[in-house]
């Protein structure tokens, strides 16, 4: 265990099985050396959720729309919520998770994402918070309005997958990457090439716990307490300490969400 400790900068507590045992949960991240998790939420529904799990020490929360569920929700019910955020007990450190879809069979269409997206890239920017994006199917165009703001939005593309090239167009823009459990499977090729390629710091860790698995570990069993895995594996492909992965990644998530040390 490297004696900095890592940040899930990732993982959606609430969600089962995980939120059926979320003191064990951190328990077991804690025991890990894993002592803060970043929750995002998707929807106003699930803001009240990550709001109320947000009250528990290492615990922080992100509200947003995310693309999936971009039709049904009235911009302005969320945007008179958002206004409401400064009184709340356990403030927001970023704005997530939200971002761009178009994999998705029936989901909302691209025009309907812009819609919700832009309000809240707006709010993170006007706010001084950053956002958590998710994206597949969509990259040019989530570069784009990324890049509409000229470098004063910050944040992470969450889940990266993709090659090196890709990828530092979007640290050029700004974003951090977010490197999860895909990084231990020999499989990913081009997201391998771009763990070891790219400088280390331009990544932070994370599990999207119960969404993606680790290599062995089925996304519906993933915790927090694999990012530990996952900055083992990111040590051998780069080559580097353990020590090195944590001082770094925890470094620059503690930067970006403003966690404290
Ligand atoms: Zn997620």
């Amino acid at each position: 265990m490297p004696s900095i400790p890592l940040v899930d900068t990732h993982c959606h507590l609430f969600m089962p099985p995980l939120g059926h045992d979320v003191t064990g949960a951190l328990d077991r991240a804690a025991a890990r050396g894993v002592d803060r998790v970043v929750v995002p939420s998707y929807d106003p529904p699930s803001w009240t959720e990550v709001r109320l799990l947000a009250e528990r020490p290492g615990v922080f929360a992100a509200y947003g729309v995310h693309p999936w569920v971009a039709g049904p929700w009235d911009p302005s019910a969320w945007s008179a919520w958002w206004d409401g955020l400064d009184e709340i007990a356990c403030p927001p450190v970023a704005v997530g998770e939200i971002g761009l879809d178009t994999k998705l069979p029936d989901g909302p269409g691209l025009a309907a994402q812009l819609a919700v997206l832009r309000p809240q890239l707006e709010y993170a920017r006007d706010g001084d918070l950053p956002v958590i994006l998710h994206c597949r199917g969509a990259f040019e165009e989530l570069l784009a309005e990324v890049e509409r703001f000229g470098g004063a939005l910050r944040g992470v593309l969450h889940a990266w997958s993709r090659g090196p090239e890709l990828a530092a167009r979007f640290t050029g823009a700004g974003l951090a990457l977010g490197l999860g459990g895909a990084v231990t499977r020999d499989r990913a090729r081009r997201l391998l090439q771009t763990a070891r390629t790219l400088p280390l710091d331009s990544f932070i860790l994370e599990t999207d716990a119960p969404s993606i698995g680790l290599d062995g570990v089925l996304p519906a069993e993933t915790e927090p307490a694999h990012v530990a895995d996952i900055a083992a594996a990111l040590a051998v492909l780069r080559n580097e300490t353990l020590e090195t992965i944590a001082e770094v990644t925890t470094d620059h998530a503690q930067q970006l969400f403003r966690l404290g040390a």
